[in-house]
């Protein structure tokens, strides 16, 4: 089950966000086994981080979108579990204050972007500037239509200069959301989620789709992949995920450094 393959948006490929099923579990067929295979990578997931950040070189930048209660929040919990809290942080990208409207669209995110050894992740990002945005009309065409060029320059820098990027679309479905939407306000521990903004903005369903598959076909490059991941189903939303983050790492071929490299790094030399 190569889940890397099936769910990375091929690059300059033709994306169409109504090929792919919210519900596919592929052959997973129960949640046990899922929660057990998840289980076993969060812990291969421990060790990785632990190399990652020993060998200080690079970094790993995880983006999570999707539309409200899509699970981004929970995705984070699940697999980020077990990981050294020193080696790994969140960023949730709000509505941008005045300052930061002040500035460029990438400039607030790229101050959050990890250092060498660090695993960030966005809990959105600056795709927000080409779905929120565009839904809204919050700036002209001309302006967000310009984005994803600026979206794949920025991302290439990045990954010049060792940062490498996962990026994660939840995709569930127009009913799964009313599920979540409407346990919010049965559940008590989930009514404090509820926000006015979700209901407005679900409105907007079929322009926040269309916004996601573009910004998903235009943005999905060598360097920064998407993956659209089938989120119905939290339990194998956790497994897609965890695999991947883990396939990513193990293909770095993480070392811990020698002292030949630490006495480098020691002696200022930048790498
Ligand atoms: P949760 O609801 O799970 O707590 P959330 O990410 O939905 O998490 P909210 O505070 O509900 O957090 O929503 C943040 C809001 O900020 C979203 O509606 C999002 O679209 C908006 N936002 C993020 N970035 C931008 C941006 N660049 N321009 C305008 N709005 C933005
Ligand atoms: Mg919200």
């Amino acid at each position: 089950m190569n889940l890397r393959k099936q769910f990375m948006v091929k690059p300059g490929g033709k994306f169409r966000l109504s090929d792919h099923d919210p519900d596919e579990v592929c052959n997973v067929d129960e949640k046990k086994e899922a929660v057990e295979l998840t289980l076993h990578l969060t812990g291969r997931l421990v060790h990785l981080q632990k190399v990652l950040y020993a060998e200080h070189k690079r970094s790993l930048l995880i983006i999570l979108q999707g539309m409200d209660a899509s699970g981004k929040d929970g995705t984070i919990s699940h697999v980020m579990s077990g990981v050294n809290p020193q080696g790994c942080y969140v960023t949730a990208f709000k509505e941008p204050t005045k300052v930061e409207l002040d500035h460029d669209f990438l400039w607030r995110v790229h101050q959050h972007v990890p250092g060498r050894g660090i695993i960030g992740i966005f809990n959105r990002s600056h795709y927000e500037d080409v779905l929120v945005v565009r839904v809204h009309n919050l700036v002209p065409k001309d302006v967000w239509s310009k984005r994803y060029d600026q979206i794949n320059a920025f991302e290439e820098i990045l990954a010049e200069n060792n940062v490498v990027i996962l990026k994660f679309f939840l995709n569930i479905s127009k009913d799964e959301q009313a599920r979540r939407l409407e346990e919010r306000k049965i559940d008590p521990e989930k009514s404090w989620k509820i926000s006015e903004a979700d209901e407005a903005e679900r409105k907007f369903w079929d322009d926040y789709q269309a916004a996601y598959q573009d910004a998903i076909g235009k943005c999905s490059t060598k360097y920064a992949p998407w993956f659209v991941i089938p989120a119905n189903k939290k339990w194998f939303r956790n497994l897609a995920v965890s695999q991947i983050i883990v396939d990513m790492l193990d293909d770095l071929k993480l070392k811990y450094p020698t002292q030949v490299n630490l006495a480098k790094r020691n002696s200022k030399a930048r790498q």
